[in-house]
């Protein structure tokens, strides 16, 4: 599936139109058209042969032959066009906080800024104060910003774009070639928020097709290795792909060694060395006498210990927990009863109320939260009053039709503006069954500012969870200063929970800020995926990963509760 690459090549296609000046109605078909491709349950290469794919709403004849242009020879003439008018760099400088496309723009055609380095140099000589629309302000924004980022660590994917992925393959796999038993192992199997390389072991009678099938698959771009009993491949996002087919009595003990962490395993060896034994990744041994290692479990088994669910492996105090018998029970994948943060159309969403709760349905919800973006967030289409009343109408009619079986909460996501007011008025708030608030800007703000901010929107008696906490993107934007302490603690005197945001990038709170306000504080969370798009709720795996990273269990979940009781719990105030 082809289709995060399509969207991402228009995306670029979007960023360079907006640098070159382009018709800013282009542009928003570009983004619109990419957020669908994304959104898109099948594989838009199958459209582009059908000769379908204006049937995707948001692309027209123009955007069509873009993308099958861009499925055929991997580019796309306009944007060629493009980058020959304004330096690709640009769109580097734009990823920094605080730097638009007029930003970039300016500095390249005043300063002939095109990189991140040339930036740096002229931020710290203070050439750039001086720029019109610039000022030392935003100058020392810009230098802080600049640190604050992250050196890129050697090339990490979000689990978002690796999960699906390695599923792909496996998937392939299993169907072409006789496969006995096959399994993820590495950092997805951990659930961990970003992933280095994919790594799935396999048993099979006919290790020489599982190697054909899965180094002809198409989403492989080069072929690294290819060996009997191990295959290497390069996919097209660039990703590292290992396939090893091992022997069906190593199964278990090789899948415990590949699936880490390293630390983990490092502590268990450890133990096994006191014991007298000897662990590795053909199984567990007594001098030369083999114990098991079949099932994983026998790794575990033979050193006293309960199995221990791969997202706990980090030794963060797992193995000490295990010998003591008092593993927690985590969360499971199958206990969330509704989705706490959902947008739709009505803001900048792409499906239908109906359409976000049919889908909840089908994955087997009794309710679902709808929190579309309230109206100071000009950028994600925000609402009026008046549009949210009109919402809360269908809101009312979709209810009566759905009857007991399923209830769609109204709710919105707030904005906490820079003083930590929100966009409307208290008394306007009674008409939403409760309020989700979080913050989209004035990042760059103190830490006491930002903290205040939020604890005074945790004030407002409707609000009831603060999304995405500490405002991070994953591999983009850092946390902004927030004294997540206080926060902590404020969540405890006011009863408002904090949220796992389970959008991929965000996962924000993170695993080890969940752990540590669930043991200091007895914190319990939300699991909200944010969706725009009916399929994004399938994200929720993403959030109850964190969860289970963090160690927590059904009963620190709110939205694990039957519809009845979460009604109950989110009208208390
Ligand atoms: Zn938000
Ligand atoms: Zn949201």
């Amino acid at each position: 599936m082809r289709n995060k690459e399509v969207a991402n090549k228009l995306y670029e296609l979007a960023s360079l139109a907006e640098l070159a000046g382009e018709n800013p109605f282009k542009i928003n078909a570009y983004i619109e058209a990419a957020r669908r491709i994304e959104n898109l349950p099948i594989p838009i290469e199958e459209l582009a042969k059908e000769g379908k794919l204006t049937e995707i709403k948001g692309v027209g004849s123009g955007i069509a032959k873009k993308i099958k242009q861009f499925l055929e020879t991997g580019t796309i003439e306009k944007l060629e066009e493009f980058k020959k008018k304004v330096p690709p760099s640009l769109l580097e400088l734009e990823k920094i906080p605080g730097i638009g496309p007029k930003a970039a723009l300016s500095l390249y055609k005043h300063l002939g800024i095109k990189t991140v380095e040339e930036l740096k140099e002229a931020a710290e000589k203070g050439k750039i104060r001086d720029l019109p629309g610039f000022g030392p302000k935003k100058e020392e924004n810009i230098l802080k910003a600049l640190q604050g980022m992250k050196k890129k660590e050697e090339k990490r994917v979000s689990i978002g774009l690796a999960l699906p992925l390695a599923e792909f393959i496996k998937d392939e796999i299993k169907k072409k070639a006789p496969v006995d038993k096959i399994e993820i192992c590495g950092s997805i199997r951990r659930m961990k928020e970003t992933i280095g390389d994919i790594d799935i072991l396999v048993t099979s009678r006919e290790s020489e097709k599982v190697m054909e099938v899965f180094s002809n698959l198409p989403v492989v771009k080069e072929v690294l290795v290819r060996g009997e009993t191990k295959t290497s491949v390069i996919t097209e996002e660039d990703i590292q792909v290992d396939v090893r087919v091992v022997e069906p009595e190593f199964f278990g003990a090789a899948i415990q060694y590949f699936t880490g962490s390293k630390q983990h395993n490092v502590k268990l060896r450890e133990l096994a060395i006191k014991k007298g034994l000897k662990i590795n990744e053909y199984g567990i041994f007594k001098g030369e006498k083999r114990m098991g290692g079949e099932k994983e479990e026998d790794v575990y088994s033979l050193l006293g210990l309960p199995w221990i669910p791969p997202e706990m492996r980090e030794d963060r105090g797992e193995i000490e927990e295990a010998i003591r018998g008092e593993l927690p029970k985590l969360i499971d994948y199958k206990d969330i009863k509704g989705d706490t943060h959902v947008h739709t159309e009505y803001s900048d969403g792409v499906d239908s109320i109906e359409k976000m709760a049919e889908e909840a349905i089908k994955m087997g919800y009794e309710y679902i939260v709808i929190s579309d973006h309230a109206e100071s967030l000009g950028v994600a289409s925000g609402m009026s009053i008046k549009k949210f009343k009109k919402q809360k109408k269908e809101i009312d009619k979709l209810n009566e039709k759905f009857g007991d079986k399923f209830r769609i909460f109204f709710s919105v996501e707030l904005n906490i503006l820079s003083d930590g007011s929100v966009d409307f008025p208290e008394e306007e708030l009674d008409i939403f069954d409760f309020c989700i608030a979080g913050i989209h800007s004035g990042f760059n703000q103190s830490m006491e500012k930002i903290t205040n901010r939020i604890k005074r929107a945790m004030g407002i008696k409707k609000v009831k969870i603060i999304a995405h906490p500490t405002g991070r993107i994953i591999g983009e934007r850092g946390e902004y200063k927030v004294d997540i302490e206080e926060i902590f603690k404020e969540a405890k005197n006011t009863g408002v929970f904090l949220e796992i945001n389970a959008t991929p990038s965000r996962l924000d709170l993170s695993d080890l800020n969940v752990m540590h306000a669930k043991s200091l504080y007895g914190l319990k969370f939300t699991i909200g995926t944010d969706a725009h798009a009916a399929v994004s709720l399938r994200d929720m795996r993403y959030g109850i990963g964190v969860a289970r990273r963090g160690w927590l269990t059904k009963e620190d979940i709110i939205n694990t509760l039957p519809l009845k009781k979460f009604e109950k719990i989110m009208k208390k105030s």
